[in-house]
């Protein structure tokens, strides 16, 4: 085995809960190293309102020196009440925007998973979500969130939605790359029937499939088609590949497809380094009860080691979520109302120990 490989990672925790579920992702990740025959050596720095308590700015120039100086960046989250007055640039989410601007990610993967043994905690019929499993590949740092011209008229507002091929190009490689590891079929989703930007989406991408990826499937789909078909028929879908405007709305539609925000994860890449954190936010209400669901940070962890090459370990991390949700370790926001709940860090004890042992002997039970 080779023990040499090592890996430095940026741990920016941030607020609320941040702290609390990157713990359990920090924890799990060393338990699978230890097995995997790797190390991983994470260093703490602040982000979002605790860089604001301590420094003044929610991004200091330490984190971002020590994040493009890291091979990966574990993100909690950003943000609460106690800086929700904070305007323009001391507010804690611009923390967050500047960190995955210095980082130049633009592709944001977002996985969502229903496994058949936890459909019922779907809002869907189970007998139609279970067994979901898709990759959203969303273009990250173009579409209209950042087109030109923008702002306002003399009688109204414009923003514009804006794409060059190459932005196309790459993006596309991103979806067609994963979707080569994964069942082979993308779906990319525009507006093509109304928006010229969107022809040409349509023209780029079955050119890059035609020219380096001839064996898989392609299709396309209208984004209102496909927010319908997502809640339809999710089971359909492998890699769906959009652009920034249709990728934020409908991943955070299919972001309901598990039932809770807690279990899903994230990856932004393509830039000098990749930033992983969950999908949720800073989740005030629950924050330092040892109550918050550490899945979808464990499962960044888990794209995070896919990102430096780590692929078994980072498989091991999802069966150790699996095998501990299966035994029945759930936090309150996945259990039904008769079944026991467990704490932030039994959930992130238990997957850490599946993750390291795929088949661990007498195993507890909660
Ligand atoms: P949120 O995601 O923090 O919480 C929404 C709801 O989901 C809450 O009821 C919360 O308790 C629950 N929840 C979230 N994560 C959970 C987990 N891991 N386990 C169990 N329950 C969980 O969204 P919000 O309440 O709209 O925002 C709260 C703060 O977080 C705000 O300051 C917002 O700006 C910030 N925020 C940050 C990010 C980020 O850092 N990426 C993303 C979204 C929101």
């Amino acid at each position: 085995m080779d023990n040499t490989r090592s890996h430095d990672i940026a741990w920016l925790p941030g607020d609320g809960i941040g702290p609390e579920v990157t713990r359990e992702a920090l924890r799990v990740l060393d338990a699978v190293a230890s097995a995997h025959g790797f190390s991983v050596t994470a260093t703490e720095h602040r982000i979002g309102g605790a860089a604001l308590d301590e420094t003044g700015r929610p991004f200091p120039t330490s984190t971002r020196e020590a994040c493009l100086e890291s091979d990966a960046v574990l993100l909690g989250a950003v943000g609460g009440p106690k800086w929700n007055d904070n305007t323009g640039e001391q507010r804690p989410e611009h923390g967050l925007l500047t960190l995955r601007k210095a980082l130049g990610v633009y592709a944001n993967l977002r996985p969502v998973r229903v496994p058949e043994a936890r459909a019922g905690a779907s809002p869907l019929r189970p007998d139609r979500v279970g067994g979901t499993d898709i990759l959203f590949v969303r273009e990250l740092t173009g579409g209209i969130y950042f087109g030109t011209p923008e702002g306002r008229t003399d009688d109204g507002a414009r923003s514009t939605m804006v794409y060059s091929e190459a932005e196309i190009e790459r993006i596309a490689h991103v979806a067609f790359q994963r979707a080569q590891r994964r069942d082979g079929h993308v779906t990319s989703v525009d507006k093509a029937n109304v928006l010229e930007v969107s022809e040409l989406w349509r023209e780029v991408v079955p050119r890059i499939r035609e020219e380096h990826y001839p064996d898989l499937e392609l299709r396309h789909l209208y984004v209102d088609n496909a927010a319908m078909q997502v809640v339809r028929d999710p089971r359909q879908f492998d890699v769906v590949l959009t652009g920034n405007l249709f990728g934020d709305i409908l991943s955070d539609l299919a972001a309901a497809l598990p039932g809770s925000l807690g279990l899903l994860p994230s990856a932004s890449v393509g830039g000098a380094v990749g930033l992983f954190e969950p999908v949720h936010g800073s989740a005030p209400d629950i924050a330092g009860q040892d109550v918050a669901n550490p899945t979808a940070a464990i499962l960044s962890a888990a794209l995070l080691l896919d990102a430096v090459g780590e692929t078994a370990a980072a498989d091991a991390i999802r069966h150790g979520v699996d095998a501990a949700l299966d035994a029945g370790f759930r936090t309150a926001d996945l259990a039904a109302s008769d079944e026991e709940t467990v704490s932030t860090s039994t959930l992130g004890r238990e997957v850490a120990t599946h993750a390291a042992d795929p088949a661990p002997k007498n195993a507890p039970t909660p």
